[in-house]
């Protein structure tokens, strides 16, 4: 499966379709998070960090670009709206992150350039009011085999 999208109306459908979906993630796989200010992006990867256990508050990491939280496996939360260069992500040992064990959440991800990894799960939120619309897409054999999980377990 390549594509799935989802409606939720209020910032508690949207972190229980996050739980959702981190219940559906296993280690080695990046989640692109797409969507301008106030889209939605640290709500749902409130809910993420809930489906993989992570017992710690997320919060958008403003001042830092990252924040590690261990729940059943790691867990790598980038916001990358600060971010001047994609090149900075180097010093930050992003590849590290992206193409180690743990699951790594990016917010901002076109903030990262041709630095996103080839597979990962993109989701792309818009939407107003209360009402959003997300959009998620595999691009590789990691983020396939969640949209398959998330799929039949509906
Ligand atoms: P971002 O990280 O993308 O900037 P946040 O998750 O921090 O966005 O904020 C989303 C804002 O939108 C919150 O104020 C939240 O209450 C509001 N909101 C309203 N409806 C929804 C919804 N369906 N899903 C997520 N957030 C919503
Ligand atoms: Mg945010």
């Amino acid at each position: 499966m390549t594509k799935l999208s989802f409606h939720t109306t209020g910032p508690e459908e949207t972190e229980s379709l996050g739980e959702r979906i981190g219940r559906a993630l296993e280690s080695e796989t990046v989640v692109a998070l797409f969507g301008g200010l106030g889209a939605g992006k640290t709500t749902l990867t409130k809910g993420i960090a809930r489906g993989l256990d992570v017992p710690d508050l997320v919060h958008s990491p403003t001042f830092t670009l990252i924040h590690e939280h261990k729940g059943r496996v790691w867990v790598y939360h980038f916001d990358l709206y600060r971010l001047d260069d994609p090149a900075q992500l180097l010093d930050l040992d992003y590849e590290d992150y992206v193409y180690g064990p743990g699951v790594t959440i990016i917010e901002w991800a076109e903030r990262a350039g041709n630095l996103l990894p080839a597979d990962r799960l993109e989701i792309r939120i818009t939407g107003e009011r209360d009402e959003r619309t997300l959009e998620l897409t595999a691009t590789g054999p990691h983020s396939e085999a969640v949209l398959d999980r998330l799929s039949v377990n509906a």
